[in-house]
């Protein structure tokens, strides 16, 4: 048992939905309790689709926990299919309805439905949603590009000359972070390489699409998290190689476009050279040199944070403080990522544990989850979102991408925003006491009332921070109100965490000076 109040995934179940509500043809009956129709509202509301997801549940109650559940299944299953007619039917169980054991896949089949019928066996106490996407998508291209797959040990056919390669888009799902617009960006990057995209799945595609998938020259994968299981069977099925690079990040997208080119044998250079992104001249630019240096923590699924802790710490000139994910099946590419920063991985499902290392670390910018966007606000640090869970302000109307050239310009914006600008930091160190952009007070291009102004104090004190109760003398607490409010608080901290190691009981100008010196050593 774990007390939680936010958690950063839902259950596998969510994912399944997530993979059906973004493909066609494709009807998913769950066995599930009265009120899992809750999930219907993730895509309605904050996905805004104008449709409700291809579901149908079973919704058994308590009442019927005494009769026959099993056949409550069946008869949903069948009235599925007579009215949505769907090419495949995806069967599973919620949570509460794998405790009952009814065994979807063995009912369905017994209906001897026309179409194919693939069972999802998804562990709702062990797993969570990104992992039951991409089981759910793994089983469904199993089933249905399996029948078309040559035998063990065939080579892949050479691609005929004059024919453009061709690869699928593999992971972008309904309810992911921007997957509606880096389709778009991704595929354009490879038309303008001469690819052709064969099929992009789960979104978008139907149960025919999938079953082509083997008709590829090789693979994308977008989103490892949702696509790498898919990819892999499809690597020894069919002998498609797949992409290891997610274009998120100029030098990332870069490296991908090249990657490709060499999978599909065309010549990248000139699509490299026509490369429209402002990025890397806007981080050169001299109003971008204050960002130089400040202090960010990172936590998202573990795709979105890598990329984003390459961006910040080569493309902007921040210092990577803290990174962090919550795919546990993902820890190693963080652990990895982590030894390039010098800092030490965050592999954690508890926001409270990441919300006390951020009031531990205290960076200047946060760039996370909607989880993290809270824990910031709070603490009073500003905080762009980099990757799911979102909030529906994060399903834009405007084009939006993160990956790509165009991506790389809509993250420089996203993620500079919340930043005090330039002149304003440093007009506001200088004149601390002006009555209306006076010391702490909120960036005034995001207005009154946007955030809390950036805590001092230690609010929240982490674990590990001062233990002993130190006392500031006034000449002491007057300077250290000289330094700029933003990076105050580390100060603050580290200036209290050297006068506990030394046994200073009451902080003087000197302590603080020395304390300086020590952590600038
Ligand atoms: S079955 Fe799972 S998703 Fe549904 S209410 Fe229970 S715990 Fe929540």
């Amino acid at each position: 048992m774990q007390l939680t109040v936010w958690t950063y995934e839902g259950p596998p179940h969510v994912g399944a939905m997530r993979v059906v509500t973004g493909m066609e043809g494709l009807h998913y009956v769950l066995h599930a309790p009265q009120g899992d129709t809750y999930a219907d509202l993730l895509f309605t509301m904050i996905e805004r689709r104008d449709r409700r997801p291809p579901v149908t549940y079973t919704t058994f109650s308590a009442r019927d926990l005494g009769g026959d559940t099993a056949e409550l299944f069946k008869t949903a299953a069948q009235n599925a299919y007579d009215r949505f007619k769907p090419q495949t039917m995806l069967v599973g169980a919620s949570c509460t309805g794998s405790l009952i054991q009814d065994d979807p896949g063995g009912l369905a089949r017994a209906l001897h439905l026309p179409i194919p019928v693939v069972a999802v066996d998804l562990p709702a106490y062990q797993r969570k949603e990104n992992w039951g996407a991409a089981e759910t998508f793994y089983q469904l291209v199993r089933a249905l590009a399996g029948p078309s797959a040559p035998a063990p040990g065939t080579s892949r056919p050479e691609r005929a000359a004059g024919v453009p390669a061709r690869c699928n888009l593999l992971g972008p799902t309904a309810l992911g972070f921007r997957h509606r617009d880096d389709i778009v960006e991704i595929t354009s990057l490879l038309t303008k390489l001469g690819i052709d995209v064969n099929v992009t799945a789960p979104m978008g595609a139907s149960p025919a699409d999938i079953a082509r998938l083997g008709e590829a020259d090789f693979n994308v994968v977008l989103y490892p998290e949702i696509a790498g299981q898919a990819a892999s069977w499809l690597q020894r099925t069919f002998g498609q190689p797949f992409t290891k690079i997610v274009p998120i990040g100029v030098s990332a997208t870069r490296e991908f476009v090249a990657e490709v080119a060499k999978l599909a044998g065309v010549d990248a250079s000139a699509t490299l050279a026509s490369a429209c992104t402002r990025l890397p001249w806007y981080s050169r630019s001299v109003d971008s040199t204050y960002l130089t240096g400040k202090r960010v923590f990172i936590f998202g699924d573990a795709t979105h944070a890598v990329a984003a802790a390459r961006i910040a710490s080569d493309e902007l000139g921040f210092k990577v403080v803290g990174l962090g994910t919550y795919s546990r099946e993902f820890g190693r590419e963080i652990r990895d990522a982590a030894k390039r920063y010098d800092v030490e991985p965050l592999i954690t499902d508890d926001y409270l544990e990441v919300e006390a290392k951020v009031a531990e670390l205290q960076p200047e910018l946060v760039l996370g989850t909607q989880m993290e966007r809270h824990i910031a606000k709070r603490l009073g640090v500003p905080c762009a979102v980099i990757s799911a869970p979102v909030h529906v302000q994060d399903f834009p109307a405007r084009y939006a991408p993160q990956m790509g050239f165009e991506g790389a310009n809509v993250i420089f914006d996203t993620w500079v925003h919340p930043l005090m600008m330039g002149l304003e930091e440093h007009l506001l160190a200088m004149f601390k006491d002006d009555f209306e952009f006076k010391d702490g007070a909120v960036p005034s291009h995001l207005g009154a009332g946007h955030s809390t102004p950036v805590a001092d104090g230690p609010v929240q004190a982490p674990p590990n921070a001062s233990n002993i109760a130190v006392v500031w003398a006034v000449d002491a607490e007057k300077e250290l109100y000289k330094i700029p409010f933003f990076v105050r608080g580390k100060a603050r901290r580290n200036t209290e965490r050297f006068a506990n190691e030394n046994g200073v009981a009451t902080i003087t100008i000197e302590t603080l000076y020395y304390a300086k010196a020590h952590y600038a050593r």
